[in-house]
């Protein structure tokens, strides 16, 4: 007789640009030029928020933060993934042609939602997006 085959649960799935409210993981800083510095190894979200504490402005606009996808919870899910995702990549790549040959170096690649839908192509748009550009 056979043994049954005992496959782990899927990860739990990570939104890589989500607000404050729902951030567990500090993915990285807005660089004045605009782009992504990812923080590596993984540092919690509570980093960030005690950082901006003070500051003026939204953290989202200043922070990238990570936390559980939401799924159907959010605007961006389209029933069965994140629109967000891609229309992200599609724009890349409408605007470049291309993507960019080198992966960031972030701390969720393993979980990510956008990784997961989309593989390398997102990366290279992920490092662009601000998640409150106010
Ligand atoms: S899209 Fe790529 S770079 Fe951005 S958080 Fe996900 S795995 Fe990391």
């Amino acid at each position: 007789m056979t043994q049954p085959v005992h496959r782990p649960d899927p990860p739990e799935r990570m939104c890589p640009s989500t607000p404050a409210a729902n951030a567990t993981v500090f993915l990285g800083m807005i660089t004045p030029a605009g782009r992504v510095a990812y923080v590596t190894p993984q540092l919690p979200a509570e980093v960030a928020l005690a950082t901006a504490a003070g500051a003026e402005g939204p953290v989202e606009s200043r922070y990238r933060l990570a936390g559980p996808c939401v799924t159907s919870s959010c605007g961006f899910w389209t029933g069965d993934h994140c629109g967000l995702g891609e229309r992200l990549v599609a724009s890349y790549q409408e605007t470049t042609g291309s993507a960019e040959a080198e992966l960031p170096r972030c701390a969720i690649r393993r979980s990510c939602r956008w990784y997961a839908e989309h593989g390398p192509s997102v990366c290279a748009a992920c490092s662009h997006v601000v998640t409150d550009a106010r």
